[in-house]
């Protein structure tokens, strides 16, 4: 268990000892707050709770070695948590992906398989590279665990912070990859508040690359049967605005997909109902995406 002074006698107790992440009021509204993924202690990203909640179901299994598609986040935490396991990591990857996540899993002892330009093209090459290795694939796109992982933690944290308080969220703006994250949300939010609670799901626009999140244009089975209110399309010079809006008036430095969420924001009319923007991430494995762009601006 973890206590107010951090002190952890396992990983698994740091891990979810990181939980609740902060909720931090943003000072770009009158009441709109920030839910701080980024205090996660391994991806330092929302996705270790998807890759535990997957994880688990590995060692259950008895598993020797794990295969994964991923944009790269679910990468890094799912990395980490063989090394603890002593189990094989194989990550697939997208070759336009940030070159920083190829790194972390290879620091956290995991091996890097990079073909394609999006995860869709990466899934099915992890599942058959998975079945002749004699390997697990959590396929985090189609694993139901991925929502679960949000409803039972993100969701359930983010009404119980805002409830401390006396508040009850009218909106939720976070990005997709999997759709996991918002998926957990809406149906946590849904079954309680049902339509008093407005999900917002935030994409790239047409053309734009913001790494973590893509168009829901395809299939997605994890989004079945969710009810996303609205979605917001973003690109990548908007979501980096957003991230110097926060970065100027709260001092934090959140990542791409967290800009993209604030972008979103903004572009909504109507200010007075209490908001919360799911901020993926933080900007540290973007510095070389925003130093190009800030030369410009
Ligand atoms: N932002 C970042 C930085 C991510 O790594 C991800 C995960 N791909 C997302 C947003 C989207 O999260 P989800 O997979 O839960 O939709």
């Amino acid at each position: 268990m973890s206590n107010t002074l951090h002190v952890f006698s396992n990983e698994q107790e740091l891990l979810e000892g990181m939980w609740p992440t902060p909720l931090l009021k943003l000072r770009i509204g009158k009441d709109v707050w920030g839910k701080l993924e980024y205090y996660n202690a391994f991806s330092r990203s929302v996705k270790d709770r998807t890759a535990w909640f997957l994880f688990k179901q590995a060692l259950i299994n008895n598993s020797t070695q794990i295969v994964e598609a991923t944009s790269g986040n679910t990468g890094v935490a799912l990395a980490a948590l063989s090394a603890i396991y002593g189990i094989k990591f194989t990550m697939f990857i997208p070759i336009v992906a940030p070159k920083v996540y190829k790194v972390l899993v290879k620091i956290l002892g995991g091996s890097v398989i990079e073909a394609g330009y999006s995860t869709n093209d990466i899934i099915p090459l992890a599942k058959k590279f998975a079945e002749l290795s004699n390997a697990i694939n959590l396929d985090q796109f189609n694993n139901p665990l991925n929502i679960i992982a949000h409803y039972e933690t993100t969701a359930r944290e983010i009404d119980e912070q805002l409830k401390s308080i006396g508040k009850t969220p009218s909106r939720i703006i976070a990005t997709m990859g999997t759709g996991g994250h918002i998926a957990g949300i809406s149906k946590y939010f849904k079954e309680r508040y049902g339509d008093n609670i407005e999900i917002i799901g935030v994409q790239p626009s047409k053309d734009s690359r913001i790494p973590g999140i893509k168009r829901q244009d395809g299939k997605n089975s994890l989004l079945e049967g969710i009810k996303i209110d609205r979605v917001i399309d973003i690109n990548l010079e908007e979501a980096i605005d957003g991230v110097l809006t926060i970065a100027r008036t709260s001092g934090i430095l959140i990542g791409l997909s967290a800009g993209a969420t604030v972008a979103a924001y903004k572009k909504l009319k109507g200010d007075d109902n209490t908001t919360v923007l799911i901020f993926p991430d933080d900007i540290f494995k973007y510095v070389d995406i925003l130093e190009q762009t800030l030369k410009e601006i």
